[in-house]
């Protein structure tokens, strides 16, 4: 069966298509720009060396989408010779609240459920469902999951996921942390064990998933307890332009000294804080590691504040878990940075953590990056959530 993966932002759209008999990557793309001027798709048929590129008026997700499906039928280019070879669906979808702890075939009462989780995401369920309605209706016969970036994490008690507020707005609002980026952390967890050689069930590990957006997760035996983002993802470690954990009295301090409204506070929060804030240089890892060699002291400093919180979150998952058997970095910083992962494993050696600096040296490829008397294994392992999506979505729709 091929599986068609979407994870649709506001104006945005990548997708895949894997062939599920030997889990195949057959063509992958990218539509930038949806409902702005310039709209413009980039398909990629794997094998084939060119990209194909379409720049035309995209002016919603449904022309997006019908657009992705041309590119998929294309004689040079395409994967399928008729729609009705995508025989499935998925996908991503932000926030599932408490709904939904698991990957669900989609339906009405589906719909309805991610409607009611808007609230949760403003920012993201709405392209999520933008996205599912456009297949919904170029597609109206082939089965459709949503894979939620929240699943995961519906395992973490409530110790973790309650937050030292009234209970009352837990029970009327659902204020409780619920961490995302959940298929990425599962499946590096899943690789790791599997790289291992040890039983998820008799594994610690703390996962690292370090992009422009990040967070670390505490996974025992098999199973999230705690993560690092909360109600939204903005808490938790420094992020490329999001601040992460801070003092709440901050945001009426500086909504009064700015004279400017609480949701602009929030912007700042999310858009211009984190190491972009700090440096004022950039919110790319590889922009600061230039500008430190240049001698920028903020573009270092933003470093140091950004590996601070990820190895205070180590630490504290360590003292949660009784130990760790094994860390996992991930994503574009996780999996590129052999410099960031060295300075965050630095001086653990205490804790049994000991990275082996000449294998650290490596990108693009799973491998085992710990010295060989390291108590701790550390791993890096490229994520792929959207095998994750189709993975479960073949589970799902060939039932
Ligand atoms: P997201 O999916 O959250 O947008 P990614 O996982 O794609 O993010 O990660 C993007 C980030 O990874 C970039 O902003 C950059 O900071 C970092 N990154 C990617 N490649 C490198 C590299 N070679 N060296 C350092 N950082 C890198």
């Amino acid at each position: 069966m091929k599986v068609l993966v979407i994870n649709c932002g506001s104006s945005s759209l990548k997708y895949q298509v894997l062939d599920m008999t030997g889990e195949s990557l057959l063509a992958k793309g990218l539509v930038e720009r949806i409902g702005i001027e310039g709209s413009a798709l980039t398909h990629e048929k794997i094998g084939l060396s060119d990209k194909f590129k379409l720049v035309t008026p995209m002016n919603n997700h449904r022309e997006a989408i019908g657009h992705v499906i041309d590119a998929l039928l294309d004689r040079d280019h395409g994967v399928i010779s008729s729609m009705g070879d995508i025989g499935a669906v998925g996908h991503r979808v932000v926030h599932a609240g408490e709904k939904y702890a698991k990957s669900v075939l989609i339906n009405d009462g589906v719909i309805e459920a991610l409607k009611e989780c808007i609230e949760l995401a403003p920012l993201h369920n709405p392209p999520n469902l933008l996205g599912i309605e456009a297949c919904r209706e170029l597609m109206p016969e082939t089965p459709m999951t949503a894979v939620f970036d929240t699943a995961f994490h519906q395992t973490m008690p409530p110790e973790a996921y309650i937050y030292a507020l009234p209970y009352r707005y837990y029970e009327k609002y659902k204020v409780r942390r619920y961490g995302f980026h959940g298929t990425s952390h599962k499946y590096v967890a899943e690789r790791a064990s599997y790289l291992l050689g040890v039983n998820l069930n008799d594994l610690k590990i703390i996962t690292c998933h370090l992009g422009n957006g990040a967070s670390v997760t505490a996974i025992k035996r098999g199973k999230c307890i705690d993560t690092s983002m909360g109600f939204t993802p903005l808490e938790g470690l420094v992020m490329g332009t999001r601040s992460g954990d801070l003092d709440p009295a901050i945001v009426s301090f500086i909504r009064d000294k700015e004279g400017i409204h609480l949701h602009d506070v929030i912007d700042v929060l999310n858009k211009e804080s984190g190491v972009l804030g700090i440096s004022g240089v950039s919110s790319d890892f590889r922009d600061l590691e230039a500008a430190v060699e240049d001698g920028n002291e903020k573009a270092s400093l933003a470093i140091k504040v950004f590996t601070r919180k990820v190895r205070f979150y180590i630490g504290a998952y360590i003292a949660e878990m009784n130990g760790v058997d094994a860390i996992v970095f991930t994503a574009g910083l996780g999996e590129n940075s052999a410099n960031m992962r060295s300075v965050i494993c630095s001086d653990l050696g205490n804790l049994g953590i000991k990275l082996d600096l000449v294998r650290n040296n490596v990108r693009g490829k799973e491998t085992i990056i710990s010295r060989d008397d390291s108590r701790v294994a550390i791993l890096m392992i490229p994520t792929n959530e959207e095998l994750m999506i189709a993975r479960d979505t073949y589970a799902l729709a060939r039932k």
